[in-house]
């Protein structure tokens, strides 16, 4: 049973269904609320390595005409001259991976979940409370939802979210801290195409991105997805203002480049926080995606780390019912956790240190890191290493985003 029906845990449904599992999926939102286009107006940089989980679910062809590919990444510090430049060209033909917007891939999820014949949605259904075995030697986990239905499995998948109640009822403590800063994020048709190239501008608030999406028929390259960090204390205000004077804020600070700007539909504030559950699992239960680790969208990979969290647990619970063991047993479990340990520690730690490098306008950190930036773009091996990262082959990679079946 997985609690959780977002990105993750959708997919995560459809990957186990696929590899024979029964699997429900509970969420308490109505799927079909979630497709509407005012429900999340975030796309997502999905990676190379990690595009290949959503292949493996089943949705590449869904998402591939609204896809854009991104092909070149460009960094620098607002008003500096030393930059950092990836083309994707230096390690072949593939791109860094690709920009979704997130209302594709619910609805790519939600097409796919109803023709998938091990998967049962249950939604809209709120869990109430969970029971999970104290020791290691239960059978199974139960979950009651708000009507007062109870339902028990081997095994409880936690892909609650951040403010995730099962982690709570499974007595998993995180440790994390807010920002004080906010993601206002909103999409803008420009003038003059994106060539496919994604833009990180450091400004004295937090990371300003520029994100090439594929735009609607007509307009294709001419749209891009912003994530404009501000100061918490301001963002309101800013999110406050009518659509001539926001354009005005927002052109200040994404420059010219792309010629004029309009705003296309509405926009969103995210407060940011970076939040680690102590650990991944309990008796009967397992926790991934923001419910495991909640960080900020700086490098983009929150979602990636969720579905890098998926690609593996899905191949751990594959193989022990391939071999005829109990799915929910302390024994896979604890090899999930051991697999997801240091990725996810990795990039919280990094996300993290990058943000307070790069959110400030302090003098000596300014030079230092413009120094940085431009050292790195001229040390060919070190640049492919970063670019490699970008694309996510990196690190212990599980069969599914080595493009291999579950
Ligand atoms: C501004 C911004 C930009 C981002 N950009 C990127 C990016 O470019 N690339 C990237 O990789 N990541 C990005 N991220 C991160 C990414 O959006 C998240 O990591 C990802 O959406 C988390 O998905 P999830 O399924 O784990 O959690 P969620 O999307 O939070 O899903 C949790 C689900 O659980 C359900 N639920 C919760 N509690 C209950 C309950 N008690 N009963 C029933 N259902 C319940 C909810 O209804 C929800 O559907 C960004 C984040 C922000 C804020």
């Amino acid at each position: 049973m997985i609690v959780g029906g977002g990105l993750v845990g959708g997919t995560l449904g459809l990957l186990l269904a696929k590899a024979g599992l029964r699997t429900m999926l509970i969420d308490r939102i109505d799927p079909a609320a979630g497709l509407d286009a005012g429900f999340d107006g975030r796309a997502s940089a999905i990676a190379l390595a990690t595009h290949r989980v959503l292949v493996a679910a089943g949705l590449w062809d869904a998402l591939a005409p609204g896809a854009a590919p991104i092909n070149d990444i460009r960094v620098a510090d607002a008003g500096s001259l030393l930059f950092l430049h990836y083309d994707h060209a230096a390690l072949g033909t593939e791109p860094f991976g690709y920009m979704i917007e997130n209302r594709h891939l619910r609805r790519a999820l939600f097409d796919a979940q109803a023709d998938c014949p091990n998967l049962t949605v249950v939604a809209p259904a709120e869990i109430a409370g969970m029971d999970i075995p104290t020791a290691g030697d239960g059978t199974e986990g139960g979950l009651t939802l708000s009507d007062g239905r109870r339902l028990t499995a081997p095994l409880i998948v936690g892909a609650d979210g951040r403010a995730s109640k099962t982690r709570d009822w499974a007595g998993i403590r995180t440790t994390g801290w807010r920002y004080d800063q906010t993601g206002i994020v909103c999409t803008v048709d420009h003038d003059r195409p994106h060539h496919n190239i994604a833009h990180e501008h450091f400004l004295a608030a937090g990371p300003f991105a520029i994100l090439p999406i594929k735009g609607p028929p007509g307009r294709e390259g001419h749209q891009s997805s912003l994530v404009w960090t501000e100061r918490s204390d301001l963002a309101p205000a800013i999110m406050n203002l009518d659509d001539d004077a926001f354009l005005a804020e927002l052109a200040l600070r994404f420059g010219d480049f792309l010629g004029s700007l309009a705003l296309v539909g509405p926009r969103w504030s995210y407060p940011l926080a970076l939040h680690a559950a102590a650990r991944a699992t309990a008796p009967r239960f397992v926790l991934c995606g923001d419910a495991l680790h909640g960080m900020h969208p700086i490098a983009g990979q929150g979602l990636n780390m969720g579905l890098r969290d998926v690609a593996v647990l899905a191949e751990v619970l594959a193989d022990a019912r391939r071999v005829g063991l109990d799915v929910g047993a302390a024994a896979q479990l604890e090899d999930y956790e051991r697999r997801r340990r240091f990725d996810n520690s990795l990039m919280l730690g990094m996300t993290d240190v990058l943000n307070r490098l790069f959110s400030n306008d302090v003098a000596p950190l300014r030079l230092a890191r413009d120094l940085g930036l431009a050292t790195v773009n001229r040390l060919p091996e070190v640049k492919k290493f970063f670019m490699r990262h970008a694309m996510g082959e990196v690190g212990e990679l599980p069969r599914l985003m080595r493009g291999e079946a579950l």
